[in-house]
């Protein structure tokens, strides 16, 4: 038993005085000679997104995470200790906002960012950031609506929503795709056709922007009749001021979807069961999961002996059942970050290490550091 706890001490020591030093070196390098090459670019898209290191209300650390679209690489991530901010809501606003500081000190420009639809956010860069073209993702918007439709389509007399509920998410992501950066009133004029449509009226609409369908005939549809409960309720589901006020505002291109695979990368790194300290969650949450997801973010599809590609289907439940089919990636890599840390664990200096280490963690050795 006594020599399991000594080991286990002895670890963390080491875990702390050395490897996580050589972690944080490395990072510092490679995100400079990241952010070298972005600030020679021009039209930068970013896309951003909140995680949280526990469920719910127990959030430790909020972090925000910035994936640059434009060279699809992670760029940068602020921690900040959720109990100080009071709530997730504000924890993910209080990330944005040192994340953007640390691009502008460098001299890097946001032109477009994408992010979730918070309110607190959207005003924070309308107000700070006039360089900064703001839009939501869809994927968000997608999945709060269906949410609403699934709990609707369970109500006595709206059964029918059910049959419809792909098609008002292809709706979404269409009108919002199919319209130009910058003309939100257009992409909203064609999200209210759907009423119409799924009344079995395509033509005529009411806003004089899209006036006419853009589908060719249709076959024969469960078409939902307008005075009917299923067609008041979504009615009322599909208009709801804060909900077009989010279209108006969606992104027509890059996407944050990425970012949920960066979620699960996150995951597999820094496992929400176990609480980290702040060292812990800064070095494996996101030091170590943004250089893996960077390294790996485009892996080839595994093929046979024949040169034939494997491919995978899968039911992920935000398609409602819908089948994707993807080919199946190889296997990830780890080879680069095992080269560089195996490099720095041996060539850094002890003062170079501590350096960086009190840098980093100044309070730490009176800080409880599990891992
Ligand atoms: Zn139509």
């Amino acid at each position: 038993m006594g020599l399991v706890c000594y080991s286990a001490r002895t670890f963390f020591k080491h875990q702390r005085s050395f490897l996580f030093p050589a972690v944080i070196y490395h990072w510092e390098s490679y995100q400079t000679d990241l952010l070298n090459k972005v600030k020679d670019l021009k039209d930068v898209v970013s896309a951003g997104d909140g995680r949280y290191d526990s469920m719910g209300h127990s959030a430790k650390y909020g972090a925000y995470t910035l994936l640059c679209t434009t060279i699809m690489k992670i760029v940068h991530f602020e921690l900040v200790q959720a109990n100080e901010t009071g709530g997730s809501y504000q924890t993910e606003l209080e990330g944005v906002k040192p994340c953007f500081g640390f691009l502008q000190r460098l001299g890097v420009k946001i032109g477009v960012f994408i992010s979730d639809c918070h309110r607190g956010i959207a005003k924070w860069i309308r107000e700070n950031c006039p360089g900064t073209t703001h839009f939501f993702d869809i994927w968000h918007v997608a999945w709060s609506v269906t949410k609403k439709l699934l709990a609707a389509s369970t109500e006595k007399g709206c059964e029918i929503i059910q049959d419809w509920m792909k098609g008002i998410r292809r709706h979404l992501y269409w009108s919002a795709t199919s319209t130009k950066p910058g003309f939100g009133s257009l992409t909203l004029a064609k999200w209210n056709s759907f009423l119409r449509h799924v009344a079995n009226k395509h033509t005529d609409h009411p806003d004089p922007l899209y006036k006419v369908c853009n589908h060719a005939n249709l076959p024969s549809r469960k078409w939902i009749k307008i005075g009917t409960a299923a067609y008041d309720k979504l009615k009322s589901l599909l208009t709801g001021k804060a909900l077009l006020n989010d279209i108006k505002q969606l992104s027509p291109d890059a996407q944050t979807s990425c970012l949920e695979g960066f979620r699960d990368t996150l995951n597999h790194w820094h496992p929400k069961m176990i609480g980290f300290s702040w060292l812990g969650s800064f070095c494996r949450q996101h030091i170590l999961a943004s250089l893996h997801f960077n390294e790996n973010l485009h892996r080839d599809t595994q093929v046979t002996r024949d040169g034939k590609k494997y491919f995978q289907i899968t039911y992920p439940k935000f398609k409602l059942g819908e089948e994707v089919v993807r080919g199946v990636a190889t296997p990830p890599t780890y080879g680069k970050l095992t080269v560089e840390y195996k490099k720095l664990l041996f060539n850094l200096s002890k003062q170079e290490m501590k350096e960086v280490f009190d840098t980093f963690c100044p309070d730490s050795r009176t800080r409880h550091c599990p891992i």
